[in-house]
């Protein structure tokens, strides 16, 4: 694991509900105003724990950080206000997924 992989353009990525039922569904409690709100696209994955960069099963060589996905709101929750982190690798078009929360 020496060589970094390609990094990604960074994106903000944020929620447009399409139904009454979906806008209902967004937010957490006041007292933690950036959970629901940390889903970007590219740039390096903030970690909540240790950073856990996988290896493409294919190749071998590390993957590409591709997203981190919040939770809608408090009734989805992952984990404890955790991510979805998304890696790819753009040789072999092979993904991994996994979630780190607090
Ligand atoms: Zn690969």
């Amino acid at each position: 694991m020496s060589i970094e992989s390609k990094i990604l353009p960074e994106y903000k990525l944020e929620l447009l509900p399409m139904s009454a039922e979906a806008e209902n569904a967004m937010g957490f409690p006041m007292s933690t105003p950036d959970i629901g709100k940390r889903s970007r696209l590219g740039g390096t994955p903030g970690f909540i724990q240790d950073a856990d960069w996988p290896i493409c099963p294919y190749c071998r060589e590390k993957m590409t950080f591709y997203a981190q996905l919040d939770a809608i709101g408090d009734g989805y929750d992952l984990a404890d206000c955790g991510l979805i982190y998304v890696f790819v690798c753009f040789d072999c078009y092979e993904t991994k997924s996994f979630v780190q929360s607090y």
